[in-house]
């Protein structure tokens, strides 16, 4: 495809339009579909929700990561534990086929999760470099709110992403560290550390109405989890019973089966104490609906619902044409729109990959439309 085979590292995204139209494309939505196509595929980077990046369209990906990596892997860099700014990165993108692109490499290495900017300043920080070793603050054991996620295979680096998805919360002061940081919103702290060895993920939070920076941390870590589609993991949280709350290795209930008792109304039994205990008190801390916020919430145990998918094969030319694009229609009427676009610029691509535009494809070839071949108008069958 054309894209592929320009020797540019990027091009503007005026450029890329102008580049569409050249092979057959008329409408702009449709060269912003083609482009966050090839952005899902990872042909090209094209951030279209990104105020600075949605003007450039990076063709070859590797010129991206390679900038990127330079930084990261930059000595000065490393020395400062992951802390740089300005200077630094016009030291290291020095050369001209960076320096002209420090601002979108920068923003780059923000939408990759790698770093963030320290607010109110023009420092920034890329967790992977901060200190291994957790600083020492002080932090009150009373009346804590515990959360547990346990991975069946844990990705690495989640309380890195997490660090930069939240970094406008972190406490002030020296609260960050490769694997764990301290957050506040009001007057709740939440303390969040990773263990990669037990393959766990702690959550404490503490003070105020800590379910509010829990739904916060909540929704990053959804994100995350959402990024890593094979992931499977357990959510616990401790007893709450005398016994445990002094114990080192506490009972814990999954949120599922808390769940399942709130549903039921019967008393959860501590397998520590024995006594029974009220699982909807003990999802009340989490959450200010339990029943309501079971599900995903519970667990990443649950597939996703299976998208259903249509495919028509059909010769091109001749009546064949405007059925198809009748049976689009119709889907269109029925909300079937996204699945059935996708599935067209999926041939669009294979299309003009394989007839070239420079050779007609052969009569008995099945195609989509005429309109979504990127080399349609090339096409004269
Ligand atoms: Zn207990």
């Amino acid at each position: 495809m054309a894209l592929e085979s320009d020797s540019r590292d990027h091009v503007s995204a005026e450029e890329f339009f102008r580049i569409c139209e050249a092979h057959g494309f008329d409408r702009r939505q449709d060269m912003l579909q083609l482009g966050g196509y090839l952005h899902d595929l990872g042909i090209c980077l094209f951030f279209q929700d990104d105020e600075l990046l949605s003007r450039t369209v990076v063709l070859k990906p590797e010129w991206g990561t390679g900038a990127v990596y330079r930084a990261l892997d930059d000595p000065k860099i490393i020395r400062n534990l992951g802390v740089f700014g300005p200077a630094d990165l016009k030291r290291i993108w020095h050369e001209p086929a960076y320096a002209s692109m420090r601002a979108e490499l920068l923003q780059l290495m923000v939408r990759f999760g790698l770093c963030y900017r320290v607010p109110g300043s023009e420092t920034f920080v890329a967790p992977q470099l901060l200190s291994p070793t957790r600083p020492s603050y002080a932090w009150d054991d009373a009346d804590n709110l515990l959360l547990r996620y346990e991975y069946d295979v844990m990705p690495k680096g989640i309380v890195r992403r997490l660090i930069v998805a939240l970094h406008d919360l972190i406490e002030p002061g020296d609260n960050v560290w490769r694997t764990g940081v301290l957050l506040r919103h009001d007057l709740t702290q939440a303390e969040i550390i990773e263990d990669y060895r037990r393959r766990r993920l702690t959550i404490r939070l503490r003070g105020g109405d800590p379910r509010i920076l829990l739904a916060m941390i909540d929704r990053e870590l959804a994100a995350v989890h959402r990024s890593y589609p094979a992931i499977r993991f357990e959510k616990y949280r401790p007893c709450d019973c005398d016994r445990c709350a002094v114990a080192v290795e506490p009972t814990m209930f999954t949120i599922g089966e808390l769940m399942d008792f709130v549903v039921d109304g019967s008393g959860i039994q501590c397998r520590r104490s024995r006594t029974l205990r009220d699982a909807a008190a003990l999802l009340h801390g989490l959450y200010k609906d339990p029943v309501q916020s079971s599900g995903s919430a519970a667990s990443g145990r649950t597939a996703p619902a299976a998208q259903p998918e249509i495919f028509v094969s059909y010769k091109w030319g001749g009546d064949a044409d405007a059925l198809v694009d009748e049976i689009q229609q119709r889907m269109s009427e029925r909300g079937c729109t996204s699945p059935a676009t996708a599935t067209r610029w999926t041939t669009a691509i294979r299309s003009s990959s394989s007839c070239g535009g420079s050779e007609p494809a052969s009569a008995s070839s099945s195609c989509w439309t005429r309109r979504t071949c990127a080399r349609g108008t090339a096409c004269t069958n």
